[in-house]
């Protein structure tokens, strides 16, 4: 019997790759950056030249960085990073369009998996976070996207650094619409109050890693920070994906 359970488990692995070869070659897995089509077994989203020309920001290893001098004052920041640059002309910024309207979670998933390990190769950046918190969306955008793409880079960054993922401790209370053609000021108006801490004995004495996509004038992770403010003795450290680059 034993022999014949072994047999078997052969035989799916052999069809298993057949399968998979086959699927390669009427679908083949293209790079999301520049649509080439991908070949080596470390390529499953970007392909080699895509991630080494990846515009990082490398804001992990300069604790000055300018996006932790945005970062809220009076919050108890420890760190503040984003991934790379992101720029609606460059073509990186399809990283982003995938995750966030193309309902492609896995990527989310990976690309949080990819900032763990990169980040945490060359630095101490992710020393001492107790627990992964996403910026929550609102549940009616929930609902109508079908997920959180926050959520899924924390998920991959979760994982990657084993570290657990809370993912609501804090909601959104206000269904804020969307921020792309506002001014500053009207965005950091809109934001007020639109994030509440639900659960704060969860969070209470944690350094948590707030997790965001896109940081452009930072009003809404300053908005998340203004609300978690309040829970006794918690730490931050935040991390995006991506952060608008500004020329
Ligand atoms: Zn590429």
């Amino acid at each position: 019997m034993r022999i014949l359970f072994s047999y078997l488990n052969d035989l799916f692995a052999v069809l298993r790759r057949w399968l998979s070869a086959l699927l390669g070659i009427v679908f083949p897995r293209c790079c999301t950056v520049c649509r080439c089509v991908l070949g080596g077994d470390n390529e499953t989203y970007l392909c080699a030249d895509c991630l080494r020309e990846l515009p990082r920001t490398r804001f992990h290893r300069r604790r000055d960085n300018p996006m932790r001098k945005s970062v809220e004052s009076g919050a108890p920041v420890v760190k503040a990073a984003a991934f790379y640059y992101y720029s609606a002309e460059s073509p990186y910024a399809e990283l982003v369009r995938q995750l966030k309207y193309q309902g492609e979670q896995w990527l989310g998933i990976a690309l949080g998996k990819l900032i763990a390990a990169e980040l945490s190769a060359d630095s101490d950046f992710f020393m001492g976070i107790d627990l992964v918190v996403p910026v929550p969306l609102h549940p009616i955008r929930k609902r109508r996207r079908g997920y959180n793409q926050s959520e899924c880079l924390a998920k991959g960054l979760s994982e990657r650094l084993n570290v657990p993922m809370e993912r609501d401790a804090v909601i959104r209370v206000r269904n804020t619409e969307t921020q792309t053609s506002k001014t500053r000021e009207q965005r950091f108006i809109n934001m007020l109050d639109a994030f509440r801490v639900s659960q704060p004995a969860r969070l209470a004495g944690k350094h948590i890693l707030l997790v965001d996509d896109v940081w452009t004038t930072g009003s809404t992770v300053n908005a998340c920070m203004r609300a978690l403010r309040s829970v006794e003795r918690i730490s931050i450290t935040v991390l995006t994906l991506a952060c608008a680059r500004r020329d």
